[in-house]
């Protein structure tokens, strides 16, 4: 990936396993894949006036419609010519799972090439949050994850994922989903894949759902957050973007030795690395970075544990920084299981004695495997 992204960040020699396997050929083009100049050329390319751009992107990201029928400001023959270039359909419903009454509901979708992912929309008394994927899989191996025990189909493009956050909104609009009609607030990458390594993908992907409509969803970057397991040049290299998303760092340990064992990326940039990277970003960006946490009985839950975490945060500074400590969903046969809710207690108390702000994620959908790739994981 010697692309200008890395030279950027002077990011040289980054790991192989940054790079996703040679796919089958790309997804089709869509119009969610381009910046608005660039739908302008591409249906000028189709022989149709330029201000069918604007109206294509206003059915798309305004009214979210996907059926041409209701297209009806487009001439029938421009409007079957603009659908089949510019909105094919990328994401095929294969199962869809619902919890809290259906509020929360978790679809497994399948790829143009057959590979699979998924996205999770949550339905709170104020806020609707949307968990999509990056990858098709995940190249980062932390052994604790089903997704990372796959290994890495390929990256998605940035319409596969943007058109996961469209599909949650279009339900919503129609009233699918219970509550009456709705918008989504909060857009989360936690779902398949590590999206710093699909960085190109993601950062245009969150460009699409900021940019105001009809160019774009119009969501507030303040409602994005974006997972990583430490990637720190491209950290680095998020905080120069102009686009002021949370992030969040999975750390899962405060020290190397452990860390290197659960998030293996660690042998690669160290915890002190990855944590200065965080601060960083928090000092550019002025947005709070959140430390996720899995909590895992006897591995990473121990009070000197607690202890070290709360170091390792406050010696870099104050209020830049809280933790959100994540119950283990165990995976299939994995040998780690959550934590004892005593020690999940005490753990919390000493963090927040040393003035490091915690909160323990809600568990919701975790009868869906709401949390970790295992459905995709089944089916596939
Ligand atoms: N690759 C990114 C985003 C995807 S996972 C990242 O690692 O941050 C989103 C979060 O879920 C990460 O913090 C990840 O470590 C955590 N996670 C993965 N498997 C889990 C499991 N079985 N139980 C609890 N959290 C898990």
């Amino acid at each position: 990936m010697a692309d200008a992204a890395d030279a950027a960040t002077g990011a040289r020699s980054l790991p192989l396993v940054f790079e996703a396997p040679r796919g089958r050929g790309k997804p089709p083009r869509h119009l969610a894949d381009l910046a608005p100049d660039e739908r302008v050329v591409v249906v000028e390319e189709l022989g149709l006036p330029r201000f069918r751009a604007r109206q294509l992107s206003t059915h798309y990201f305004g009214r979210l419609v996907d059926d041409p029928a209701e297209m009806t400001d487009l001439p029938a023959a421009q409007r079957a010519q603009l659908v089949a270039g510019m909105l094919p359909a990328l994401l095929t419903p294969v199962r869809t799972l619902e919890a809290d009454r259906g509020t929360t509901r978790k679809t497994l979708w399948r790829l143009f090439d057959g590979a699979l992912v998924e996205s999770v929309l949550m339905r709170y008394p104020d806020r609707v949050t949307m968990c999509v994927s990056s990858q098709a899989g995940c190249g980062m191996a932390c052994p604790f994850c089903a997704t990372g025990q796959g290994g890495l189909q390929r990256n998605m493009s940035t319409a596969e994922i943007v058109e996961q956050v469209v599909a949650g909104a279009r339900a919503l609009h129609r009233g699918e989903v219970p509550g009456g009609p709705a918008r989504v607030s909060n857009v989360v990458f936690m779902g398949m894949g590590e999206p710093l390594a699909n960085y190109k993908a993601v950062v245009a992907a969150v460009r699409r759902l900021t940019a105001p409509a009809p160019e774009g969803l119009g969501m507030s970057a303040r409602g994005i957050t974006v997972s990583t397991v430490g990637l720190v040049p491209r950290i680095k290299q998020l905080a120069t973007e102009g686009i002021p998303v949370t992030l969040a760092l999975s750390l899962h340990a405060p020290d190397d030795e452990l860390r290197n064992e659960l998030v293996p990326i660690n042998t690669r940039f160290s915890v002190a690395e990855t944590v200065d990277a965080a601060y960083e970003y928090f000092a550019k960006t002025g947005r709070r970075v959140s430390i996720e946490y899995a909590m895992m009985r006897d591995i990473n839950d121990q009070a000197w544990r607690a202890d070290l975490l709360a170091d390792v945060l406050r010696e870099r500074g104050h209020g830049w920084v809280h933790v959100n400590l994540i119950p283990l969903n165990p995976t299939p046969g994995s040998k780690w299981t959550a934590s004892d809710p005593a020690d999940e207690r005490e753990f919390v108390r000493r963090l927040e004695a040393r003035g490091v702000p915690t909160t323990v994620r809600d568990t919701r959908g975790r009868e869906i495997d709401g949390a970790c790739g295992q459905l995709a994981a089944v089916e596939g």
